[in-house]
């Protein structure tokens, strides 16, 4: 039987894709994926992700800034962003929220302004939230407690079982990648087993995270069979069974039809 994969989170307007864009997107759709949640990081990934969503009919946007760029957000910038939503199409705001691996990013004052501003205008909108957090897990749950009425997944979990049980409280959705086929893998498996199946999001992150065997290379929405077989094997179901799941999940969450 022939999964029916919904990939929650891509980015297949990276550049790496740019040489043969449409041959991946026709053989993702050949392989059995029925939708795919493209998410913009920058105000440019953002009008990308607007733009294949008009382009592929399985294609779905969201749309925002990535705390990378937290110090490009402004009013202009958020105008835009409200604009794309009138289509259709766009189901989602994000990735959103806190990044604080990395130095070169903005100071956390600034992303945390850039994150509450984006959370305002998905609570304004009525839209759910794809939410992007890099050790910074505490001041991420903090905002997202002050937006009671938005809803969303906390995109590549990288937490405790701790911490995974404090976003389910809140309502939250809990997106899983590849690495949970990595042999290494421990954390997000422990993880795994603590959220319930209809709080289960299967993801790529593509390019980026492929699963074993694909390990290190370009990663690709059908690639998600690993990642279900992976977590089925750990919640004793079958594959199609989680997958089925996780696609209800995500369409629930964008509130389309199921
Ligand atoms: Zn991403």
């Amino acid at each position: 039987m022939e999964l029916k994969i919904f990939d929650s989170h891509a980015h297949y307007d990276d550049e790496s894709f740019d040489e043969d864009r449409d041959k991946v997107i026709e053989e993702i759709r050949n392989e059995g994926v029925i939708g795919v949640l493209n998410c913009g990081s920058s105000i440019e990934g953002a009008r990308a992700s607007f733009e294949l969503s008009k382009k592929y009919d399985f294609f779905y946007a969201a749309v925002g800034v990535h705390p990378e760029y937290a110090d490009k957000v402004n009013d202009e910038v958020l105008k835009e962003i409200e604009d794309m939503t009138s289509f259709h199409k766009v189901k989602a705001i994000g990735e959103i929220g806190l990044d604080y691996y990395w130095e070169s990013n903005p100071p956390k004052e600034v992303q945390k302004e850039a994150f509450r501003k984006q959370m305002n205008l998905a609570r304004k909108l009525n839209l759910p939230v794809v939410i992007h957090d890099r050790d910074a897990h505490k001041d991420t749950l903090d905002i997202l407690k002050e937006f009671k009425e938005v809803n969303g997944v906390v995109h590549c979990f990288s937490g405790s079982p701790e911490f995974a049980k404090e976003c389910l409280k809140i309502g939250y959705y809990i997106g899983f990648t590849g690495v949970v086929t990595f042999k290494n893998a421990k954390k997000i498996l422990e993880v795994a087993k603590e959220v319930p199946l209809n709080r289960i999001l299967l993801e790529t992150d593509c390019p980026y995270m492929a699963p074993t065997p694909y390990r290190g290379k370009r990663n690709q929405s059908n690639y998600i069979k690993y990642m279900a077989e992976k977590i089925a094997e750990i919640k004793e179901i079958s594959i199609e069974d989680l997958n089925n799941q996780a696609t209800q999940n995500i369409k629930r969450l964008l509130n389309m039809e199921l």
